[in-house]
């Protein structure tokens, strides 16, 4: 029998997806959290600026960097990472309360926060989600305009780096079309269910 299939049954999965910024992780994950009532998403912290279109608590918890460093403190972050000067770091605490609800929680972070993931939460679901190539990362990036020239140019460069690490995570999904990506991961979080794989976090 799959595991939890009603919320509440069973601590859920932690399915991890990381890419490089620009690949469209957010309407991924916009799309999947949509079409399954069961997932989650884990709002990390960050000390980045909101952007326009951002809400506080929903996209992410804006704080600065004092607060930051006393979450770090007192142990709320399960990973984290500096990204282009700014911190962003998972919620412990907030994930472990969405799973308890028997929810599976999205966690979008960098390469760097899923190596600290894959340490303390082994049993989580790594993936990677890939551009089509490098030049039409830079093509969406260049459109999505919200960048200076300067952290487009940086941003392409870690991406770049990024795309090194794909090979340590569990599944590499290409998002070349987003409805064919949402339904690729949406068949590895259903075959994660149907497996009872150990939950996640539990040791
Ligand atoms: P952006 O500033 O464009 O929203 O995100 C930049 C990068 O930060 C994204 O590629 C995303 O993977 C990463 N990120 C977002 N939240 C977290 C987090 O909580 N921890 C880590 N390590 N990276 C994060």
């Amino acid at each position: 029998m799959s595991r939890g299939d009603e919320a509440g049954t069973s601590p859920g999965l932690v399915v991890v997806i990381s890419g490089p910024g620009g690949v469209g992780k957010d309407t991924l994950i916009e799309q999947l959290l949509a079409r399954d009532p069961r997932l989650r998403y884990s709002v990390s912290y960050t000390t980045r600026p909101r952007r326009d279109y951002e809400v506080d608590g929903e996209h992410y918890s804006f704080v600065d960097r004092a607060a930051f460093r006393r979450l770090l403190a007192e142990g709320e972050l399960l990973e984290h990472a500096t990204i282009n000067g700014h911190l962003y770091g998972t919620s412990g605490r907030r994930l472990d309360e969405a799973r308890a609800d028997g929810h599976d929680v999205i966690v979008k972070i960098d390469v760097h926060g899923a190596e600290q993931m894959r340490r303390k939460r082994p049993e989580a679901v790594y993936i990677f989600i890939k551009p089509p190539s490098m030049d039409e990362l830079l093509r969406r990036r260049i459109e999505r305009a919200t960048e200076t020239p300067r952290e487009i140019a940086a941003r392409q460069r870690l991406a770049e780096v990024e795309m090194g690490f794909a090979d340590r995570y569990d599944h590499v999904v290409v998002n070349d079309d987003a409805e064919r990506a949402v339904a690729e991961i949406r068949r590895i979080v259903e075959s994660q269910r149907s497996t009872g794989r150990e939950p996640a976090g539990t040791r």
